[in-house]
């Protein structure tokens, strides 16, 4: 399907779409060749503004809306999207380079992350509070802040602006979606989406544009209470200060270089089955994905077996075949990263196992033998298929190295010993850590989120009702 041919996409404001004001247009590019698919309205600080304008108007009485309704809205936003589910893999695949595996995968949490903030409507509350004074009620109520900026990345445009614009919208705020420029088409269809399932004009927007040229007049606008960005951490911490300077509520979820630790006595099928999902899907572009491994002695001549047999093999056809694993790489600066890691790390003296080649935008899956310490794939997150393989000799060695990272997203261990499974959890500077499982994972409730350069904040549908929410403070003195 090529939506260029149909239709140029407008932005998505106050529940119409509209044209740039100056008609300006961009064309988005279909990954696996680069040709148009899509042709949107470049937006600009006068439609950010717009945008805001609209979701302030309608907070005003958005917030007021019944329970009842947003339940009724959010359950038929998840079954709508149920119905439309092929169009939205299709979107993922021909504007995100998703293969259909992928895509049926992002299209099924973002059903299952809407349907998960229907539980959070009835818990926006508060608690009776005693008083140091007589005769005093004292109690707390959660209010929606107000106008939420979302701010998200290319790599799973539907998880994040399911996730975020339900939990904000089951918490009363209404939504200003910057979506990344590689990716706007599904955040426009899926805000339409919201429309129809009876979410009033106005709750969520969406302009499309070049976040480096307009995120911050959205991030500094005055009428925005709240942001919550998805992204690189160079970017996520810009944001930071701006929201800093702003006294702004701010969520950072950013990069990752996720270690993923297999102990000798661990099942080797299940390591390398982790050590694959984790590292692979979508061919490397996930922040949690796996892309240090570091093998005890014991147990690393048979896991390298194994695993180059294992990634040689993974599948690289037609994106709509449900075995093809390693589909296009999204654009021209994330290919070129991914080329100079692999470069840097060859001319430095590294082995390149298997991998190492493209074809065409893609590259094909590369496991990195000798990578050291002056080499740039060794610290910074290539987002690409790319892992470094080093044999480690014991736990405390796995510890020292998984910690000697600016980033702490999430991590794993393969091993049967729950002491050293425990130990590790314990020790690791990660915000998540996944014993015997990849490093790969999600669930709506989870606090999501990491430590260090890979994010501030959690989200997830109990961290979203403290971050999407002000608690007030309210007394009332009786009458004796
Ligand atoms: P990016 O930082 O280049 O862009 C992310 C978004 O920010 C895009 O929408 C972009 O247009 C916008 N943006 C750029 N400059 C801005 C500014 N000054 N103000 C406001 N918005 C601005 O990231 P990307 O290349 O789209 O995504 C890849 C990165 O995202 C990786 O580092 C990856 O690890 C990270 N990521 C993190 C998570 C997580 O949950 N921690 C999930 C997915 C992706």
């Amino acid at each position: 399907m090529n939506i260029a041919e149909q239709q140029t996409l407008g932005h998505w404001i106050n529940g119409e779409w509209l044209s740039s004001q100056d008609r300006g247009t961009f064309t988005v590019h279909n990954p696996v060749d680069d040709s148009a698919f899509a042709e949107v309205a470049e937006g600009s600080a006068a439609e950010i503004n717009m945008a805001v304008e609209a979701a302030h108007e309608s907070f005003q009485s958005y917030r007021n809306t019944s329970v009842n309704d947003r339940e009724a809205w959010l359950a038929r936003a998840a079954a709508l999207l149920e119905e439309r589910r092929g169009e939205f893999v299709d979107l993922l695949i021909d504007e995100a380079g998703s293969t259909f595996t992928k895509a049926q995968f992002e299209t099924g949490k973002a059903v299952s992350f809407i349907r998960a903030a229907i539980g959070m409507v009835r818990r926006v509350s508060g608690e009776t509070l005693p008083s140091d004074y007589p005769g005093r009620l004292s109690l707390t109520w959660r209010e929606p802040r107000g106008v939420v900026a979302v701010i998200t990345p290319f790599n799973v445009p539907l998880i994040k602006a399911s996730r975020l614009c339900a939990n904000a919208l089951a918490t009363g705020s209404t939504v200003v979606l910057l979506p990344s420029e590689h990716t706007p088409v599904i955040a426009l269809k899926f805000a339409q989406l919201l429309n129809y399932a009876g979410f009033p004009p106005g709750t969520v927007n969406v302009v499309a544009g070049n976040g480096y040229k307009i995120g911050d007049s959205l991030v500094t606008h005055p009428l925005v209470k709240s942001v919550t960005f998805t992204g690189s951490t160079v970017v996520g911490k810009h944001i930071q200060e701006l929201c800093a300077k702003g006294n702004k509520h701010v969520t950072l979820e950013l990069g990752g270089k996720n270690p993923l630790v297999i102990l000798d006595d661990a099942s080797l099928q299940d390591a390398v089955q982790g050590a694959v999902r984790g590292m692979f899907m979508h061919q490397g572009q996930a922040c949690i994905s796996s892309s240090r491994i570091y093998v005890q002695k014991g147990i690393y001549p048979k896991f390298i077996e194994i695993y180059k047999g294992a990634v040689a093999k993974l599948g690289r056809g037609e994106l709509r075949d449900p075995d093809t694993i390693i589909g296009p790489i999204i654009s021209d600066r994330q290919r070129e990263r991914i080329r100079r890691h692999i470069s840097d790390a060859q001319e430095k003296g590294a082995e390149v196992l298997v991998g190492g080649d493209w074809d065409g935008n893609r590259c094909e899956p590369t496991v990195l033998l000798n990578v050291s310490e002056d080499m740039e794939c060794f610290a910074e997150e290539t987002f690409g298929p790319v892992v470094s393989v080093y044999v480690i000799d014991d736990l405390d060695q796995a510890l020292a190295a998984a910690n000697n990272s600016r980033y702490g997203l999430s991590s794993a261990i393969y091993t049967s010993d729950i002491n050293a499974a425990l130990r590790y959890a314990k020790s690791v500077e990660a915000g998540m850590v996944h014993i015997n499982g990849p490093s790969i994972t999600d669930e709506a409730h989870v606090p999501f989120g990491g430590v260090g350069d890979s994010g501030f904040g959690r989200e997830g549908t109990e961290a979203d009702i403290d971050a999407l929410t002000e608690l007030k403070w309210v007394t009332v003195q009786m009458n004796s």
